[in-house]
């Protein structure tokens, strides 16, 4: 469906960590509203499936190899995305990585890549694709926090990028109003992907009984799925969205605080 949302041409949308999971939901659900999507993501090969799911069901989509925490990569795919597809109008900052242990276990290394991935990875994407939103006066950031911003015990390095992120995407908003641009952050609880596959396995549980112990902590009784996500990430980009800027919805089936 093609509604009030569509972009003129020329214009497109990026989403990290597209190759999967929320990242894909989100590209499938953004191509549905017309916007032409360039997948960033690490492996090649899961781009070229990706963006070929994404054509196949009518939307426009190209794959780039982008490390977010490289900031020549993140430079050289957004000069790709925007000579391929558009000008980068839209930014979904979702790619992410676990790295789960309690403080006395927790290494540096890992601290480092947690931080690298969500954290530098946000700010390098923002600030390649801002010049572009600023030259049209419109655009739309979405950052990916998590309920784990709020803490959760095993998370120390994870849950202090989720909640760096949400300071990020405030000042972004900031700074960047005056110029048409909003952004916002959608703050998952549990959704059913890898991640979270990779979490159960990490705990000894299979996935159904983390889940069924989740969604029983869950007030709709439920685990949430990529396009629960997808779907609040839309509404922040939506053109009907641009009086809502700097805020971070929990999308965790209840209240998260
Ligand atoms: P996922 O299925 O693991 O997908 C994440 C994607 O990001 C993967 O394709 C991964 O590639 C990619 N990625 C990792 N490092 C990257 C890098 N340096 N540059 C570019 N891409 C990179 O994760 P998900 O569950 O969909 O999560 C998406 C986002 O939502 C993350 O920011 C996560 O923290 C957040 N979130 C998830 C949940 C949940 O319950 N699933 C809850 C709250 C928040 P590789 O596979 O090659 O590593």
């Amino acid at each position: 469906m093609i509604d009030s949302t569509t972009p003129t041409s020329g214009r497109c949308a990026i989403v990290t960590g597209a190759a999967r999971g929320i990242g894909l939901a989100t590209a499938h659900k953004l191509a549905r509203r017309g916007w032409p999507i360039a997948l960033f993501d690490l492996d090649e090969g899961a781009l070229d499936a990706a963006a070929a799911s994404i054509r196949a069901a009518g939307g426009t989509a190209q794959g780039f190899a982008v490390d977010v925490s490289d900031e020549e990569s993140v430079a050289q795919g957004a000069a790709a995305a925007n000579a391929a597809l558009g000008a980068p109008l839209v930014l979904v900052n979702n790619a992410g990585v676990l790295r789960d242990d309690f403080l006395f276990k927790a290494t540096l290394d890992d601290w480092d890549l947690i931080m690298n991935v969500h954290l530098r990875g946000a700010f390098l994407m923002s600030r390649a694709v801002q010049s572009f939103m600023v030259a049209e006066r419109w655009g739309r950031i979405v950052n990916l926090s998590s309920t784990s911003a709020l803490g959760n015990a095993g998370q120390s390095n994870y849950s202090a990028a989720k909640a760096g992120i949400q300071g990020l995407t405030k000042t972004l908003a900031l700074e960047l109003g005056k110029f048409g641009i909003t952004a916002n952050a959608v703050a998952p609880g549990f959704i059913a992907t890898d991640m979270t596959r990779a979490t159960a396995e990490r705990q000894g549980l299979t996935f159904e009984e983390l889940a069924e112990r989740v969604s029983g902590m869950t007030a709709v009784r439920r685990m949430g799925d990529p396009a629960d996500v997808a779907h609040a990430i839309a509404f922040f980009v939506a053109e009907e969205s641009s009086f809502v800027s700097g805020q971070v919805l929990y999308v965790a089936g209840g209240p998260s605080a």
